[in-house]
C-alpha cells in the first residue's frame, strides 16, 4: 500500500533540471544525447531504458553484491506470472515458441503483426491482463492462424492443454479481470488472480477472521505468503517457501542470496540477507517480520534491495503479497534533500492541518533517501514505481520506522524521454504556467514523491480500538489520498524554502497546476471509453482533484474553462487551493484515524470513480493526436562477470543495449523455474 506508481509518466513535461541534482547526474545529463531511452513503443506501452550512473565508481565487492542480488531478483520472475493467472506461463511457453517460428517462416502478415503485438502486451504485463487496467488483452490475430501455427510447431512445444489455453487467450468472457474491485461483487469469484482457487469470497473472510487475534499487538501479516484453496472440503494455504508452493524460484531465490551474503557491506547487513533466506526456507510470517525490523534498521549499507512477497495491490481483498525485487544503492548526494525533509518529520507532523487528536506524539525513524535502481524484477517489471516506502506492517512502522526510498534515475529516465512530446503546448492553459512548470516541474515532482512517501505514508495515528482494515476495499485510494494531500499541503509550505530545497515561493504551483490538470483531465487517457476509474492511484487523484474543484466552486477557485472548443484548467487562486488541500486532509485523516467506512466510501465513490464521458472523449481525442503513450515501462542493463586469465573475478560490467523482446526471450530461457 505504500508505492507512488507513475504518478509522474505522464506529465511529458520538459523539465528544468538545474536545482538539486547532484554533479554526477548533471554530467549524466549533458551524455544525454549519445543516450536512447526510448527501446519500444506498442499498443498503450513506450518501452524505455534506465541508466546506472555511478556503478562503475562502486567497489568490486559492492559490485558483486549486486551482482548476485540481480541475479536472485530475476530468478523469482515466474512467480509473478504464476500469481497473476494459473495459465500465464503456459500460454508465455506457447506464445514465445509460436513467435519464434511464425518470425521465422513469416515476419511480415497482419496477422503476424498482431501476434507480436500480444506476445509484447503479455510480456509487459506479466501475463495476458493489463498491468495497470487489469483487463484482459485481447489479441488480434485470428484463432485459424495461431492454430496454424501451433499445429506446425514439435510435438514437444505443443501443449496437451492447448484447447483450454485457447479458450483463455480468445474468448474474452473468460478471465477477464486480473482484480476486480468492483462494489458488492464476490471479488474472488470475479477476479483471475491465482490467489485463490475453489474458493468464495465469504469463505476466504471466515478463514482470516478465525485466525485473526484481535489483541495481538505484533500482528504476522495473515496470508501474506500464500494461495488459498479448498481440499477435501476445507480451505487451507498453500505456503510460497522452499519445499512448498513455489519451491524450485524461491530455491534458486536462495541460492544466489547466499551468495550475495558473502560480499554483504557489513553485519547488519548479512544478517539482513540470512534472515530474509531464512524466511524462504520456513515460509514462517514471524520469521519475515524479523527481517523487516532488521532490513528497515540497515541505514548503513550503501547497498539494498527489496526482495519478496511485498505489496497487495494483486490480491483482490488485499493480503497477499505478489512477489518482486529492486536492487539498489544510494545515491549520496541528492540523498541530502530527503534527509533534510526526514530530520525535520517532527516539524511536518506537529504542524499539519489535522486534528491534533489524529497526529502522532513521536514520529518514528523515517529513513529517506534517493536511490539508484539497479534491477527491476516481479511486480516492479518492466512498470515500476518511482517511490517506494516499506515496511508494510503497521505495527512495525510504528517501533521501529520504515524506509522510504525515491528512485531517481528512473524519474530521470521519464523525463528525458518526454522531452519535446508537445504535453505542454496541448494542455497547458498559458505559456507563464508552462514556463514555471519547465523550471520548476522535475524538482517540485520528485520533492512531492519524497514528502508522499517520506512523510505522507509515515503521518497519523490510528485511535485506539480502530481496525486497521477498517476502510476495506476503499483503504489503498483514501491511504494514497492522504498522503498526496499530505505532499501537496507542504509543497507550498515557507518551510521548504528554509531548508533550502526550493528557491523560489511559487515554485510549487508547477506541481499544483499539473496534479489538477492530471487529476481533472488528462490521466484519462489511461482509461478505455466508458469505463470507470479503477486503479487506487488514479481514484485517489481524481477524488483530490474533483473535490476541490466542487468545494472551491462557490469562489471561483479553480476551473475548468472552454477556448476554441477544447477544455483548459484554471487556477485562480492558488492559496485558496491550498487551504482545500488542507481541508481535505483533515477530513481524510479523521475517516482514516476513526475507521470511517461510510465517509470514506461516499468520497470515492462520489469523486473518484465516474467520468465525465465527453470530457474523456476531448482528452483521448487530443491526446491522439500527440503519440504519447500511456503507460511507460522498462528494460533493465545486463550485468556480466568479468574475470581474468586465472578465472579470477575482477570486475561486474554493465551493458545497455539489450532490446525489448529479446531481453524476455532471454529471461525465459535463462529464468525459466517452476512446473507448468
Ligand atoms: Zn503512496
Amino acid at each position: 500500500m505504500k508505492k507512488s506508481t507513475l504518478r509522474n509518466v505522464i506529465s511529458g513535461i520538459g523539465a528544468g533540471i538545474s536545482l538539486m541534482l547532484s554533479p554526477s547526474a548533471m554530467a549524466d545529463i549533458d551524455k544525454a544525447e549519445t543516450f536512447d531511452y526510448k527501446v519500444d513503443r506498442f499498443a498503450d506501452i513506450q518501452v524505455l531504458r534506465y541508466k546506472v550512473p555511478g556503478f562503475e565508481q562502486l567497489s568490486l565487492d559492492q559490485k558483486l553484491l549486486i551482482y548476485y542480488l540481480t541475479e536472485a531478483a530475476l530468478s523469482g520472475r515466474d512467480i509473478v506470472w504464476d500469481q497473476y493467472g494459473k495459465y500465464n506461463l503456459a500460454i508465455r511457453d506457447l506464445m514465445e515458441n509460436v513467435y519464434l517460428a511464425a518470425r521465422e517462416q513469416d515476419g511480415k502478415s497482419a496477422d503476424f503483426k498482431a501476434l507480436e503485438k500480444y506476445l509484447k502486451q503479455i510480456e509487459f504485463g506479466n501475463g495476458i491482463h493489463h498491468h495497470y487496467s487489469m483487463d484482459k488483452f485481447t489479441p488480434e490475430f485470428s484463432r485459424a492462424y495461431f492454430d496454424g501455427m501451433v499445429k506446425a510447431l514439435p510435438a514437444d512445444k505443443r501443449p496437451a492443454n492447448l484447447t483450454t489455453l485457447e479458450e483463455v487467450i480468445f474468448n474474452p468472457a473468460v478471465m477477464a479481470k486480473r482484480v476486480n474491485q468492483a462494489d458488492g461483487q464476490d471479488l474472488i469469484a470475479t477476479s483471475a488472480a491465482n490467489i485463490y482457487e475453489g474458493v468464495t469470497q465469504a469463505e476466504v473472510e471466515a478463514y482470516y477472521a478465525a485466525l485473526r487475534d484481535t489483541t495481538d499487538l505484533t500482528p504476522i501479516s495473515l496470508g501474506l505468503n500464500s494461495k488459498i484453496v479448498k481440499r477435501d472440503g476445507k480451505v487451507v494455504e498453500e505456503v510460497y517457501r522452499q519445499g512448498g508452493l513455489y519451491d524450485a524460484a524461491i530455491t534458486r531465490i536462495i541460492d544466489n542470496l547466499a551468495k550475495a551474503e558473502k560480499y554483504a557491506e557489513n553485519d547488519r547487513q548479512q544478517q539482513v540477507i540470512q534472515s530474509l533466506i531464512d524466511f524462504y526456507r520456513t515460509g514462517d510470517l514471524k520469521k519475515f517480520d524479523e527481517y523487516s525490523i532488521l532490513w528497515v534498521g540497515d541505514t548503513a549499507s550503501r547497498v539494498d534491495f527489496i526482495n519478496g512477497f511485498i505489496e497487495s495491490y494483486g490480491d483482490p481483498l488485499g493480503m497477499t503479497g505478489t512477489w518482486e525485487s529492486i536492487v539498489n544503492f544510494k545515491n549520496l548526494e541528492a540523498s541530502h534533500r530527503t534527509e533534510a525533509i526526514s530530520d525535520s518529520a517532527q516539524w511536518f507532523e506537529d504542524h499539519s492541518p489535522v486534528d491534533p487528536r489524529f497526529r502522532k506524539p513521536h514520529v518514528k525513524g523515517v529513513t529517506a533517501k534517493v536511490i539508484t535502481a539497479a534491477i527491476l524484477a516481479g511486480d516492479a517489471y518492466p512498470a515500476t514505481p518511482i517511490g517506494i516506502n516499506l515496511p508494510n506492517a503497521n505495527w512495525i512502522r510504528a517501533a521501529h520506522g520504515s524506509k522510504s526510498v525515491t528512485l531517481e534515475n528512473i524519474t530521470q529516465a521519464y523525463d528525458e524521454a518526454s522531452h519535446g512530446d508537445g504535453f505542454n503546448e496541448e494542455f497547458v492553459i498559458d505559456a507563464p504556467t508552462a514556463q514555471l512548470m519547465n523550471k520548476y516541474l522535475f524538482i517540485t515532482d520528485n520533492l512531492h514523491t519524497d514528502l508522499h512517501e517520506c512523510l505522507g505514508h509515515a503521518s497519523g495515528r490510528l485511535l485506539p480500538g480502530v481496525d486497521e482494515n477498517a476502510l476495506g476495499a476503499y483503504g489503498s485510494t483514501l491511504e494514497e489520498t492522504r498522503a498526496d494531500l499530505f505532499a501537496l499541503y507542504y509543497l507550498a509550505d515557507p518551510k521548504l524554502l528554509e531548508l533550502g530545497l526550493l528557491d523560489n515561493p511559487d515554485a510549487y504551483k508547477a506541481e499544483y497546476y499539473k496534479y489538477m490538470l492530471n487529476g481533472l483531465m488528462t490521466q484519462l487517457m489511461r482509461i478505455e471509453p466508458g469505463k470507470d476509474i479503477e486503479e487506487a492511484h488514479m481514484r485517489n487523484r481524481a477524488l483530490i482533484a474533483y473535490w476541490v474543484l466542487d468545494h472551491g466552486k462557490a469562489d471561483r477557485v479553480v476551473e475548468l474553462i472552454k477556448r476554441d472548443g477544447k477544455t483548459y484548467v484554471q487556477i485562480n487562486d492558488y492559496t485558496a487551493l491550498r487551504g482545500l488541500f488542507a481541508k481535505l486532509l483533515a477530513e481524510i485523516q479523521r475517516i482514516k484515524s476513526e475507521g470511517d467506512f461510510a465517509a470514506g466510501r461516499t468520497l470515492v465513490e462520489t469523486y473518484g470513480v465516474k467520468v465525465d464521458q465527453e470530457l474523456h472523449k476531448e482528452v483521448l481525442d487530443r491526446y491522439s493526436h500527440l503519440d504519447i503513450a500511456p503507460y511507460k515501462g522498462f528494460v533493465n542493463p545486463v550485468y556480466q562477470l568479468k574475470k581474468d586469465n586465472n578465472g579470477n573475478i575482477i570486475d561486474v560490467t554493465i551493458d545497455y543495449t539489450e532490446d525489448y523482446i529479446p531481453q524476455m526471450l532471454r529471461y525465459s530461457r535463462e529464468y525459466s523455474t517452476l512446473p507448468r
